[in-house]
C-alpha cells in the first residue's frame, strides 16, 4: 500500500498499490483524468483513517529504474514548503526538471540507457553523462581564462583559509576582498572533498550563471567537464533533466548552479558553496519564495546528520544577516582582506558634483580621466545605479511625462527603435511627434539610460585616442542590449580581449567577472541609494560600488607595468555621507558595524523577523479591504504568535499598479522568529478561507513572502 499521505502534508494525495513501494520513489498516478508525476512521501500498511481500499486509485508505475529521493531530500522540501507557507507537492515538484514530467517510465529508461551509452562512447566510465554539453561548454570556453592545466599554488591567506575549512565544523562565511581569490579556495576545497571521497558531490551556487562563464570554464577545466553540470533556467528542458538525472544517479561531483539548484537531488552532498552570499538574486521573487542561501545553511545541516557536509557562504560584502551570524558566533568567519599577488584596491576618488558644472552627465575631471586611461591603453568600466535613471519623455511647456497606461510607472525612452516601452508590463508604443496633452512639439527625454549614457560618452571621446591612434570604442552592458542570444557572452568576451576601452553598464557588470585591463571605475547616479524609502538601499549601494570597484585592478602585474593608478570614481552630491568614509577605506565591517546598530536601535532585520502578505486586484481598494480583513480575522481568532508579532497596516507597492493590476502589501514583524512562524502557519487556513469571501471574491491573487527583501 503506497499512499502519498494525508494530514499535515497539505495537498498529499493517498494511493494504492500492489508492490512496495519506498519513499522517494517516483510514480505516476491517475489525477482526474490526467495521469502525472508524483512522489512517494509516506507510505503506509494500511489505509490511513476514513478511507477504504477499494476508494483508493492505484499507483500507475513507478520508475524502479531511478533511485529514489532520499529522506534529507525530502526533508529539505518539507522545510522550504513549511517555512515559507507554500504547499508541499507544489514545492516538491517545482524541484524536479520539467521534462520528468513528460515521460513514462518506458520513455525515461530509453533515455536512462542513451545517456550512459553516451557517456562510455566518451570514454567516461563515471561520467555524468554530458558528453555532448562538455563539448558546448569547451567551445564556449571564456577567452578571458588563463591556460588549461595552470593550478597556482595557493596563498598565504587562501593556504590559510584551506586549513581552517578542513578542522570547521560550522557554516563558514568567507569574507574575502574582490581579487583575494575565493574562487580558488571553493575550487581546492571540492579537490580536497573528492581526495577523500572521490564519489562525494559538492553544489556551488552562484547568482546569475549567464554572467559567471568563466566558473563553469574553470570547474571543468580542473575537474574535467564530465563531472561538472550545470543547473540554472537557460538550460533547454532535455539538457535540465540529464544534468538533473547525473546529478540525482550520483554520476557528477559538481553541480554549479543558479538558486533552483539548491534542490537539486544531491544523494552524497558534502559541501555547499553560495558565491557572492550577499546578491539579492538568491532570494526568490515568485511561488515558493524561499533564500537559496538560507536554504543551504539548512540543507547543510540535514545532511551533517549523515556525514560531514561543508557550506561556505562567500563574499567581499556580506549580507548583514551573514555578518550579524558570523559576530554572534553562529557562522565561522575566514578572511583573506588581501589581493592576490599584493594587487592594489581601487582608491576612491569621491566628485563633489556641486563644484560641477551644472547638468554634466560625467563631470570632465573624470571625462579626461577615461580618455587618458584609453590612451593609455587602459580599461574604464562606468556604471549606472539603475534606479531611477531610465529616460523619461516629458513636456517643458506642460509637464506632461510619458507614462504607462497601464501601470504606475513611467514608460522609458528607446532611442534605437524610437519606441516608450514600460519596464514593467513590457507595454510599447512609438514616440509621439508632439506632446499628446498640449501639442508642444518640443518633448525630450529626462534622465539618461545607458543607452543615452553610451552614446553621450561616445561623443564626449570622440577625439580621444587609443595607444595605436585608433578612436576610442565605448560599449554598453545591459539588460536590453544583450537579450539577444550570445550577445552577452560575445560582448563580455569582447571586454576580455581588449575590444572595448570603456564599458557602460548596470548592476550586471559589477558581478564577478575577473576582467584583466581595468583601472578605473566609476559610478554614476548613485546618491538615491543614500536616501531611500528601503532600509536595504544603503547596504545594496555599498556592495555595488565595492563590487564594481573589484573589477579594477586585478592584475598586479599589468598595473604594475602600466603604473596604473587604480581607482573607483564616484560623482555625488553628498560627498560628505558616511557611507562614503566606509568605502574609502574598503571598511566593510565598519560600514556593517555602522548598519547594524542601526537595525538594531530601529528593530530592523536581523533583529526582527518580516513576512509580507501580498495581494493583487483590479483595484487598490480591493486589495487593500482584503489585506485588512485577513488582519482583523487573525486579530479576532486571536491566532498563536499574534500576541508577539505587529501586523501594519495595508500599504500599495512603490509601482503599485503593472499591467493594470493593483498591488498592495501587509507587513507583519515579530521578535522572534518562531512565533511569526507559528502564526504565519495559523493564518493560512484562514487567508484560504476569505478569499471566498466578499472581498476576497475580487482578488487576483495572495501570496505570503517570508523573510522579504525588499519592500
Ligand atoms: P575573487 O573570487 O575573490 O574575486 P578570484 O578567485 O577570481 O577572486 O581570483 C582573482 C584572480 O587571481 C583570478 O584571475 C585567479 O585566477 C587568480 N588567482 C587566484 N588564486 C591564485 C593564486 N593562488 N595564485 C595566483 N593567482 C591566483
Ligand atoms: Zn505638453
Ligand atoms: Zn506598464
Amino acid at each position: 500500500m503506497a499512499t502519498p499521505a494525508h494530514s499535515g502534508l497539505g495537498d498529499s494525495l493517498s494511493y494504492w498499490s500492489s508492490e512496495p513501494l519506498q519513499p522517494g520513489a517516483l510514480v505516476r498516478v491517475p489525477l482526474g483524468v490526467r495521469e502525472v508525476l508524483g512522489i512517494v512521501w509516506q507510505v503506509h500498511e494500511q489505509p490511513p483513517d476514513g478511507l477504504s481500499a477499494d476508494s483508493l486509485k492505484p499507483v500507475r508505475e513507478s520508475f524502479a529504474a531511478l533511485p529514489p529521493l532520499q529522506a534529507n531530500w525530502r526533508a529539505l522540501i518539507a522545510f522550504a514548503a513549511r517555512y515559507y507557507q507554500r504547499g508541499l507537492g507544489e514545492v516538491a515538484l517545482a524541484a524536479l526538471p520539467p521534462q520528468l514530467r513528460e515521460l513514462d517510465g518506458a520513455a525515461l529508461l530509453r533515455r536512462l540507457k542513451k545517456l550512459d551509452a553516451a557517456a562510455l562512447g566518451a570514454g567516461v566510465v563515471a561520467g555524468a553523462g554530458a558528453g555532448a554539453d562538455a563539448q558546448e561548454r569547451a567551445g564556449a570556453q571564456d577567452p578571458g581564462l588563463a591556460p588549461a592545466a595552470v593550478v597556482p599554488a595557493p596563498s598565504p591567506e587562501q593556504a590559510a583559509v584551506l586549513a581552517a575549512l578542513a578542522q570547521s565544523t560550522q557554516p563558514v562565511l568567507l569574507f574575502g576582498a574582490t581579487g583575494s581569490g575565493k574562487t580558488e579556495v571553493y575550487l581546492r576545497a571540492a579537490q580536497a572533498l573528492l581526495q577523500q571521497d572521490p564519489q562525494a558531490q559538492a553544489l556551488v551556487l552562484v547568482p546569475e550563471i549567464n554572467l559567471t562563464p568563466q566558473l563553469e570554464a574553470r570547474f571543468c577545466e580542473r575537474f574535467g567537464a564530465h563531472g561538472v553540470v550545470a543547473l540554472h533556467s537557460g538550460l533547454s528542458p532535455a539538457q535540465r533533466l540529464r544534468h538533473w538525472l547525473a546529478a540525482h544517479r550520483g554520476q557528477a561531483r559538481i553541480v554549479l548552479g543558479t538558486r533552483m539548484a539548491i534542490f537539486a537531488s544531491l544523494p552524497r552532498l558534502r559541501l555547499i558553496v553560495v558565491d557572492e552570499e550577499h546578491d539579492p538574486s538568491y532570494k526568490s521573487q515568485d511561488g515558493a519564495r524561499y533564500s537559496a542561501r538560507d536554504l543551504a545553511v539548512y540543507r547543510a545541516r540535514l545532511e551533517s546528520g549523515t556525514a560531514r557536509c561543508q557550506v561556505i557562504l562567500g563574499s567581499a560584502t556580506p549580507a548583514l544577516e551573514s555578518w550579524h551570524a558570523a559576530e554572534q558566533g553562529r557562522y565561522q568567519r575566514l578572511q583573506m582582506p588581501g589581493r592576490i599577488a599584493g594587487a592594489a584596491l581601487p582608491r576612491l576618488r569621491l566628485l563633489d558634483l556641486n563644484q560641477q558644472p551644472k547638468q554634466c552627465l560625467i563631470a570632465p575631471p573624470l571625462l579626461a580621466q577615461l580618455a587618458a586611461r584609453a590612451a593609455r591603453g587602459e580599461q574604464s568600466l562606468v556604471l549606472l545605479n539603475r534606479r531611477g535613471y531610465a529616460p523619461v519623455l516629458a513636456c517643458h511647456a506642460c509637464g506632461w511625462k510619458s507614462d504607462c497606461p497601464h501601470c504606475s510607472a513611467h514608460a522609458v525612452f528607446h532611442k534605437l527603435d524610437r519606441s516608450l516601452r514600460c519596464h514593467h508590463c513590457g507595454h510599447a508604443t512609438p514616440v509621439p511627434r508632439a506632446c499628446p496633452a498640449c501639442g508642444n512639439l518640443d518633448i525630450a527625454p529626462v534622465g539618461r539610460g545607458t543607452e543615452q549614457v553610451e552614446e553621450h560618452l561616445g561623443a564626449l571621446l570622440a577625439e580621444a585616442r587609443r595607444p595605436d591612434g585608433s578612436p576610442v570604442r565605448v560599449a554598453r552592458l545591459d539588460a536590453d542590449s544583450t537579450r539577444a542570444k550570445g550577445s552577452l557572452h560575445s560582448r563580455l568576451a569582447a571586454m576580455h580581449e581588449g575590444e572595448v576601452d570603456v564599458l557602460v553598464g548596470t548592476q550586471m557588470v559589477a558581478k564577478g567577472h575577473d576582467f584583466r585591463r581595468i583601472t578605473l571605475v566609476a559610478g554614476l547616479n548613485v546618491d538615491s541609494g543614500l536616501f531611500s524609502s528601503d532600509y536595504r538601499a544603503p547596504e545594496r549601494l555599498f556592495a555595488l560600488l565595492l563590487q564594481a570597484a573589484g573589477r579594477a585592478g586585478r592584475d598586479a602585474a599589468f598595473v604594475a607595468a602600466q603604473q596604473a593608478e587604480v581607482e573607483l570614481w564616484v560623482q555625488t552630491w553628498y560627498p560628505q555621507h558616511p557611507l562614503f568614509a566606509a568605502l574609502a577605506r574598503h571598511d566593510y565591517p565598519a560600514f556593517a558595524a555602522q548598519q547594524l546598530r542601526e537595525r538594531a536601535s530601529a528593530q530592523m532585520p536581523p533583529f526582527s523577523f518580516q513576512a509580507l502578505l501580498r495581494a493583487e486586484a483590479r483595484t487598490q481598494a480591493t486589495a487593500q479591504a482584503w489585506l485588512q480583513a485577513a488582519a482583523d480575522a487573525a486579530r479576532s481568532a486571536s491566532l498563536p504568535g499574534l500576541a508577539q508579532s505587529t501586523l501594519y497596516p495595508p500599504l500599495p507597492l512603490t509601482v503599485q499598479r503593472v499591467a493594470g493590476v493593483e498591488r498592495a502589501q501587509m507587513l507583519v514583524e515579530s521578535p522572534s522568529r518562531p512565533a511569526l512562524q507559528a502564526f504565519l502557519a495559523a493564518w493560512q487556513p484562514l487567508l484560504h478561507a476569505l478569499r471566498r469571501q466578499p472581498p476576497g471574491r475580487g482578488l487576483l491573487r495572495w501570496a505570503i513572502d517570508v523573510d522579504p527583501v525588499s519592500l
